[in-house]
C-alpha cells in the first residue's frame, strides 16, 4: 500500500513537473485550450511557465511589487534596442546628452536606478578631477575627502548607498551646526527631498554648502509627479539630483536619472560600468534599460499634471462607486506631500458592523485571484510616505493600476466587506 502511494506520488509528481515544464502541453485538460504557438511578437509568458502569480499592484511603486509597469511606448522603445549591438560609451554619451537637454540641466547620465545614482555621485564628488581615485574606494579614502554631512532628520534606508563610497556622515540639527560642520575633508552635504523632518530649508542648504564649495545632493527619488520636479531642484542649485527611474516616470525599474553639475556627472560615469575598478562596476545598465529610460523621460513629458492626477481620482472614484452599500464606510483622497505626490484612496469603516479587519482584507486580497497587492500602509500607523494610516484604514494607490484593474479591485472590496458585514 505504502509502496503504490508511493509510486502514485511519483507519477502525479513527474506529470505535475512535465506539465509546468510545458512539455505535456500537447494534451490539455478538458475546456483547457493550449495556444499551439506564442506569437512571436508578444513572446512565451515566463511568469505562467516558471509559475510566478502576476498581481494587480493597487500599492503603488514598492520594488517589492517591481514598481511600474512601462507604458506600451517605453515597452516597444526596450523591444526595439534589444535588437541592436551599439557602442555602449557612444550609447551613455548621447543618451545623456538628450535627457539633459530635455530637463533642462548641465549634464544627466542613467543609472540603474536612484540607488546607484547615489552611489555614484558620491563617488563623482569624491573622485572629481582626479581619474586615479575610483579605484580607492571604498577602502583607501585617506588621501581623499570623505565626510558627507546630513540633517539627523535626513538619516534614511538609502544611506548605505553612500556608504558604499567609504564616507563617514557627519550628522548635524541647526543652521549653526551646519556652518560649523566644515572641514578640510568634507565631501558633499546630502540632502532627502521628501524627509519629514529638518531646520534646513532646500535654499539654506544649497547656499551653506556653496560658500564652502562643497558639492550638495538631492535625493529626490520618489518625487515626482508633479513633472516640473525634474528640473526643479536642479535649477534651485543642487549640483546632483536623484529620480528614479522605475517609480513615478515608469521607466525601466533597474534605471535610474543622476542630473546635475557636468564634470561630476563625467565624474560619476568615471566611477560607473564598464569600467572595472570602480564601485559603480556591478550597477551595469543594459543598453535596453538606457533607451528604456530616455523613452520614459518623453513619455512622462508627454502627460500633464492635471491629467494624471485627473485619472488616479476617476480611478478611486470608481472604486469608490463599488462600496457604496457598506454600512458605515468612509472614504477620502489624500496627497502625500511630497513623494508619490499623487491621490491615494483611504477607506474607512467601523469594524463592528464589518467584520474584518484592513489587515484581514488585505490579506484575503493578497490570497484570491486575481491576487491584489494594497498599498502596504493599509491597517498600519507608521504609513509610508506620509499617508494618513492606521489600523482602521485601507489604502489602495491607484496610480500604479492597469486599465480596468480599478474595477477588478473595486468589486474584491466590495465582496470582501459584503460578506463580513455583521
Ligand atoms: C526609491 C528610493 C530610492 C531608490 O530608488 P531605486 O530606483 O529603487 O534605486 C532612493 N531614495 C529614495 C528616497 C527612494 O524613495
Amino acid at each position: 500500500m505504502r509502496e503504490s502511494g508511493t509510486r502514485r506520488n511519483f507519477f502525479t509528481w513527474t506529470r505535475n513537473a512535465l506539465a509546468a515544464a510545458g512539455v505535456l502541453s500537447a494534451a490539455p485538460g478538458r475546456g483547457q485550450s493550449v495556444p499551439s504557438h506564442p506569437t512571436l511578437a508578444s513572446g512565451e509568458d515566463y511568469y505562467d511557465k516558471l509559475g510566478v502569480t502576476k498581481i494587480v499592484n493597487a500599492a503603488g511603486t514598492y520594488t517589492m511589487f517591481t514598481a511600474s509597469i512601462m507604458p506600451p511606448s517605453v515597452q516597444a522603445a526596450v523591444a526595439s534596442a534589444a535588437k541592436h549591438p551599439v557602442r555602449l560609451a557612444e550609447l551613455q554619451k548621447k543618451s545623456g546628452e538628450y535627457i539633459a537637454k530635455r530637463l533642462n540641466c548641465e549634464a544627466a547620465l542613467v543609472s540603474a536606478g536612484a540607488a546607484s545614482a547615489l552611489t555614484l555621485g558620491t563617488a563623482a564628488c569624491m573622485t572629481v578631477g582626479n581619474k586615479k581615485a575610483p579605484e580607492l574606494l571604498p577602502l583607501d579614502t585617506a588621501g581623499l575627502k570623505n565626510e558627507v554631512i546630513v540633517q539627523k532628520t535626513h538619516r534614511y534606508g538609502y544611506d548605505h548607498a553612500l556608504k558604499n563610497c567609504g564616507i563617514r556622515f557627519v550628522e548635524i540639527e541647526t543652521l549653526e551646526q551646519y556652518e560649523a560642520a566644515f572641514t578640510d575633508r568634507t565631501v558633499m552635504c546630502h540632502f532627502f527631498n521628501a524627509a519629514e523632518e529638518g531646520q534646513i530649508s532646500r535654499e539654506d542648504w544649497i547656499r551653506v554648502s556653496h560658500k564652502h564649495g562643497v558639492p550638495c545632493f538631492n535625493d529626490a527619488a520618489a518625487d515626482v509627479p508633479p513633472i516640473s520636479n525634474l528640473w526643479k531642484y536642479t535649477q534651485m542649485g543642487f549640483d546632483l539630483v536623484t529620480f528614479s527611474g522605475g517609480k513615478g516616470m515608469r521607466g525601466p525599474q533597474n534605471a535610474g536619472l543622476l542630473l546635475g553639475r557636468k564634470d561630476l556627472i563625467e565624474a560619476a560615469a568615471w566611477n560607473n560600468s564598464p569600467f572595472d575598478e570602480t564601485v559603480g562596476r556591478g550597477m551595469k545598465v543594459a543598453k535596453e534599460q538606457i533607451v528604456g529610460m530616455v523613452a520614459a523621460v518623453d513619455w512622462f513629458l508627454s502627460q500633464t499634471d492635471e491629467g494624471m492626477q485627473a485619472e488616479f481620482r476617476r480611478r478611486a472614484d470608481r472604486i469608490v462607486a463599488q462600496l457604496r452599500d457598506i454600512p458605515t464606510l468612509t472614504h477620502q483622497t489624500f496627497v502625500p506631500p511630497v513623494a508619490n505626490q499623487v491621490p491615494h484612496l483611504v477607506i474607512r469603516y467601523d469594524q463592528a458592523k464589518v467584520r474584518k479587519s484592513p489587515l484581514e482584507v488585505a490579506e484575503i486580497l493578497r490570497g484570491g485571484s486575481p491576487s491584489i497587492e494594497l498599498n502596504p500602509s493599509t491597517g498600519r500607523k507608521s504609513g509610508t510616505a506620509g499617508l494618513p494610516s492606521d489600523e482602521n484604514s485601507i489604502v489602495v494607490g491607484v496610480w500604479m493600476l492597469e486599465p480596468g484593474e480599478d474595477l477588478i479591485v473595486g468589486r474584491r472590496l466590495r465582496e470582501v466587506l459584503s460578506k463580513a458585514v455583521a
